[in-house]
């Protein structure tokens, strides 16, 4: 039995319909077989709409109330999620950040940044752990943690990404799923480079490489985050049952990692 940790974008969880056609290939994978714990952005624009509320109201925002909203969108979709895979059939239970016990450093999220935001300190699994041993598929909010004050924070825009590998690494999870609307990692954005290739496999070190050359499928600091702990990340499109790419430590034979199909 694979322990699989998923992580779906928002343009995963746009709306209801996505969210009823993620919360099936998270009932399949678990069907078959897996232990099973997602990780979830907020819906489409969600944050980006928060941002935008707040600054409305007040053009420099109190951080830890910003921290507090922006923790807002990725507990809408958990829960609508949970919902989703009860209406399946399948039983779930959905945690905020500080309930999946992510303890963060005391920065808050900067709205425009990756890096000036909290970091992830240790994350205590328990609650997770006994509902995976309950058999249920657990649900994490993305992007979030608490401080050592117990209030929330969040990781930097994209910062699901690095929630899912840290979750991975903490539960020794088989491999980290990275959910998107593209088929994986390719040479150049196929949106504007119709030649573009998919890459099938790669190691970090020239994922990082390409990052600092703009490539933004993966947030940066989940990739450093996967080479430090040699996760296995692959990065896959919700809306197709294509491939992807596999992201593996050298020496590692992608084809002996779970639910590739
Ligand atoms: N919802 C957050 C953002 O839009 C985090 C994420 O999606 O990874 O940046
Ligand atoms: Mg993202």
């Amino acid at each position: 039995m694979a322990l699989i940790v998923q992580k779906y974008g928002g343009s995963s969880v746009a709306d209801t319909e996505s969210i009823k056609r993620v919360a099936k290939r998270v009932v399949e994978t678990k069907k078959k077989g897996n232990r099973v714990a997602v990780v979830v952005s907020a819906m489409g624009d969600t944050t980006d709409d928060l941002i935008d509320q707040a600054l409305s109201i007040d053009s420099n925002p109190p951080e830890r109330e910003m921290d507090m909203l922006m923790t807002a969108g990725e507990r809408i979709s958990m829960s609508l999620l949970a919902m989703a895979i009860h209406a399946e059939g399948s039983r779930a239970h959905s945690f905020t950040g500080q309930q999946a016990g992510f303890f963060t450093d005391a920065r808050y999220g900067a709205a425009d940044s990756a890096y000036s935001s909290a970091r992830i300190k240790r994350i205590q699994t328990e609650r997770i752990q006994t509902e995976l041993d309950k058999n249920k598929i657990v649900l994490v909010a993305g992007f979030q943690g608490i401080n050592a004050k117990g209030d929330a924070t969040t990781l930097g825009r994209g910062g699901s990404d690095t929630s899912a590998v840290a979750l991975a690494v903490a539960l020794g999870a088989d491999i980290c799923e990275i959910y998107t609307d593209v088929d994986g990692i390719f040479t150049a954005d196929p949106r504007i480079v119709p030649a573009a290739r998919r890459i099938p496999s790669i190691d970090y070190e020239s994922i990082l490489e390409m990052a600092s050359c703009g490539s933004k499928v993966l947030a940066l600091r989940c990739v450093e985050y996967a080479q430090r702990f040699n996760m296995p990340l692959h990065v896959r499109s919700s809306f197709s049952r294509r491939p992807g790419t596999l992201v593996v430590p050298d020496g590692i034979d992608p084809r002996t990692l779970p639910n590739l199909d």
